[in-house]
């Protein structure tokens, strides 16, 4: 009675949720998710943490300093909920999945813990928190609830310019260093029509470019009745929507087929890059991380794409210090590297993770030479993207206006179809268009320019 009095009590003012996300963007999705199945409850969001009624925070065990940077998070939180005991706090994500009830008995102050498949679970469970003022971890084998608040008829949530959208979930690969089939489970691909429509209804709130999100995109349609595959759904979301660009990521090297590498050849509305994680450039090492391919694979995938794709953009992931590593196992690495020529790369240092079965093994490599191969690797990756991005200077490149620069004075920001970021002058009535900007200057991260013609494409 109690609870129901407290809820009409919020139902009279304006509630507000604060999200807070950790690590891929596949927990960046499941944000929005969470913000436009709240926004259907009547709650709007909000960038402070201390005039939220909700706080939900989607947490990533993928890295271990994500993981720590999460329990620091929730223990400054104390003492908010100290201060309003009816605030709700959530966490989801994949240190949710793997801790569930150690998770709320280390941290009382937390309300619900929510499992990597609960989320359309979210305002069912808030309901329930806020009438029976009762603290749960749901962790269900399978998605309940599915993706329904896609598809509500008032759909009051905003869409961005470039807009994430899941197309499997899961992944079967079991990368020895990785949790993600451990906490995400096994893949499963969401049917074509229910993605189709999930397009449709974000282009017609104003989204112009989609990124298709999978822990392995290149494997999409794996029990699904149709015989879909991913280079199929492409052709389907190329020709019935009215989106101007696609892109996607994840994709794993063994699955790159040639169906799919024909795509970046035919496809108009495909973008020209690619995210290709490689890990390392040692067969010795690829095979310990159980990635199915070896460094000669990799470089002749690189080879039929760029022979489909001249101008390509081709990044990826790599680690360094896996266990038993040797300099040598290290400089195959560089070396693939420097034969690639990759345009951007993100570069980690191992690190043990619970359930990953690399932990068990031996021959770890000291932080200190880890320290060391990751600093020589940036240096020599710093120095490619650098020399790359200055040879757009001079060039004319197709850009879709994402919004203004956060650095202001009168600058937008979009990106190439290579995935380059561009800043140059305009205004705002520009976002959401594709524009031609030559490009002036390179730098690190970005390049500048400005409006060729000063018409929209
Ligand atoms: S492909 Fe490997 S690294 Fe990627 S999510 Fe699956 S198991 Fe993890």
């Amino acid at each position: 009675m109690e609870g129901l009095c407290v809820e009409r009590e919020q139902r009279s003012r304006t509630l507000y949720v604060y999200v807070h996300t950790f690590g891929c963007q596949m927990n960046e999705y499941d944000s929005l998710r969470v913000e436009r199945m709240l926004a259907q409850e009547g709650y709007e969001s909000t960038d402070d943490p201390a005039s939220a009624d909700v706080i939900f925070i989607n947490t990533c065990s993928v890295r271990e300093k994500a993981e720590q940077k999460v329990f620091s998070l929730l223990g400054r939180l104390r003492r908010l909920k100290n201060k309003n005991p009816r605030l709700k706090i959530v966490v989801a994500g994949c240190v949710a999945q793997q801790l569930g009830d150690a998770l709320l008995a280390r941290f009382p102050h937390v309300d619900i813990v929510l499992g990597t498949r609960a989320i359309g679970a979210l305002p069912r469970l808030l309901r329930r928190s806020t009438e029976e003022d009762a603290r749960t971890a749901h962790l269900p084998e399978h998605d309940e609830e599915g993706w329904k608040e896609l598809f509500h008829q008032d759909h009051r949530w905003e869409c961005p310019v470039v807009a994430p959208v899941t197309i499997m979930q899961g992944c079967d690969n079991f990368c020895t260093y990785c949790i993600v089939p451990y906490v995400r489970g096994r893949e499963r691909s969401r049917p074509a029509d229910e993605i189709l429509r999930e397009i449709h209804i974000i282009t017609r709130k104003g989204t112009r470019e989609v990124l298709l999100l999978g822990q392995n995109v290149n494997s999409y349609g794996k029990g699904l009745a149709d015989g879909m595959n991913f280079a199929r759904l492409l052709r389907r979301i190329e020709e019935e929507t009215d989106l101007v660009r696609i892109r996607f990521t994840t994709s794993h090297p063994k699955d790159l087929d040639d169906e799919l590498i024909e795509c970046f050849a035919r496809l108009k509305k495909l973008c020209r890059h690619i995210h290709l994680p490689f890990q390392a450039g040692s067969d010795r090492i690829l095979a310990r991380m159980n990635r199915h391919y070896t460094a000669a694979d990799y470089l002749d995938k690189v080879a039929r794409l760029r022979s489909a794709c001249p101008d390509i953009g081709i990044s990826a992931d790599v680690m360094v210090g896996f266990p038993g590593e040797t300099e040598e196992d290290f400089q195959a690495t560089l070396e693939l590297i420097r034969t690639v020529r990759f345009d951007t790369l993100f570069s980690f240092r191992y690190s043990d993770r619970p359930f990953a079965k690399s932990g068990a093994f031996p021959d770890k490599v000291p932080e200190e030479v880890k320290a060391r191969r990751l600093t020589e690797l940036q240096a020599l990756q710093a120095a490619i993207t650098l020399e790359k991005n200055r040879r757009e200077v001079g060039r004319t490149r197709e850009v879709l206006v994402e919004s203004e620069s956060k650095a202001g004075n009168g600058q937008m920001t979009g990106r190439t179809s290579q995935n380059r970021i561009v800043n140059f002058a305009g205004s705002p009535e520009l976002v959401g268009t594709l524009v031609p900007v030559r490009i002036r200057e390179a730098y690190s991260h970005s390049l500048r320019g400005e409006l060729a013609d000063g018409s929209a494409c």
